[in-house]
């Protein structure tokens, strides 16, 4: 199939929307790492219908994907071809009833952690360190300090490729480590999720004490994002980087933290290419090492610059 050139998207192409396109949007500030050429086209649904109505007349020449707070994504310098989706506000509800919550996919989890511990709820504070949204965290099955959205998840509300919304029990998701079995162009739109009654000084304690582990061991307040690789089972990712002796290992603007060395950080003037190569050569060293394959946990979308090479995960 010939991908749309990012620069070429002829709008005339897309569906007619109450949203917004936004056209060969640098994409770059939007992320997390803050690298990353442009996407063709960024669509903002206005509400789930114009979503479906979208998804639906979408031609199949025409790629999608879908981010959130881009917390956990490396968009290549050549962009991203086709469509990229961004939920907004009329996404991000939440709505407590007693032992569960409903929460949009747009939510930012450290928001739904903040707005449970209002309303007295339990069940929410390990996603409050985690700096995705609730949709990013239902696809990787976002976890911290021994819990993970599996253990609290109820149900999931998607909508598929062609626009029909479907509602999802964790069964019939396939949850595994950072991992969900959902077809991979399925969009989340909400979770409904387990939580309970507590003492509201009680989860504030919690809180306080995921806020101050994380700044004490995670480059929080740099560019990255976040776990570059997957523990291999039985392993942990970054003592074998640091065995491999890549901890503060640097290529270009790129670096591998100090503080995490499974997190790769942006000094400054890194491009994607520097980090994926850098990525890259961890993972040799790490194989050359112990002889274990470490498995990016980051997604790698888009193209690569000057390059018509399409990438693995382009196509969520
Ligand atoms: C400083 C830092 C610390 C982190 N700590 C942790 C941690 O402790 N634990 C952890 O698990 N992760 C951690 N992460 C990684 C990241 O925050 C999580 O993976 C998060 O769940 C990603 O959410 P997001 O909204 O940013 O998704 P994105 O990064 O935008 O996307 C990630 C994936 O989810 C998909 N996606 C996003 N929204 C939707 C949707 N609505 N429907 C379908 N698919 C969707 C994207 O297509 C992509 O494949 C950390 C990241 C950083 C930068």
């Amino acid at each position: 199939m010939m991908l749309p050139d990012p620069k070429k998207l002829d709008f005339k192409e897309l569906p007619n929307v109450r949203g917004s396109y936004k056209k060969h949007l640098i994409m770059a500030p939007y992320t997390w790492f803050r690298v990353g050429g442009a996407a063709a086209a960024v669509f903002r649904p206005q509400d789930h219908q114009d979503l479906s109505q979208f998804l639906l007349q979408n031609s199949e020449e025409v790629p999608v994907t879908i981010i959130g707070a881009a917390s956990n994504i490396l968009i290549r310098d050549g962009g991203i071809p086709g469509v990229v989706i961004k939920l907004g506000k009329n996404f991000a509800s939440i709505n407590f009833k007693s032992n569960s919550v409903r929460i949009g996919a747009a939510l930012p989890n450290s928001i739904a952690a903040r707005l449970a511990l209002k309303e007295g709820y339990s069940g929410l504070e390990f996603l409050s360190g985690i700096p995705g949204t609730i949709g990013g965290g239902l696809r990787m099955n976002a976890g911290a300090y021994g819990k993970e959205v599996k253990d609290i998840l109820i149900e999931a509300e998607v909508i598929d490729g062609t626009g029909n919304i479907k509602v999802l029990s964790p069964e019939e998701m396939a949850m595994s480590y950072r991992h969900c079995g959902v077809p991979k162009d399925y969009i989340f739109l909400s979770g409904l999720f387990k939580i309970v009654k507590d003492v509201p000084s009680d989860i504030q304690k919690r809180l306080d004490e995921i806020k101050a582990r994380r700044v004490e061991s995670q480059p929080i307040t740099e560019r990255t994002g976040g776990s570059t690789f997957k523990n291999p089972r039985g392993y942990k990712a970054w003592e074998l980087i640091e065995a491999a002796g890549c901890r503060g290992l640097s290529m270009g603007g790129a670096m591998v933290s100090e503080r995490h060395c499974n997190f790769l950080v942006n000094t400054g003037k890194a491009n994607a290419t520097d980090l994926e190569s850098l990525g890259n050569l961890v993972q040799q060293k790490v194989r050359d090492a112990t002889g274990i394959e470490l498995e990016w946990e980051i997604k790698l979308l888009g193209l690569h610059k000057d390059s018509n090479l399409k990438s693995e995960n382009m196509k969520l």
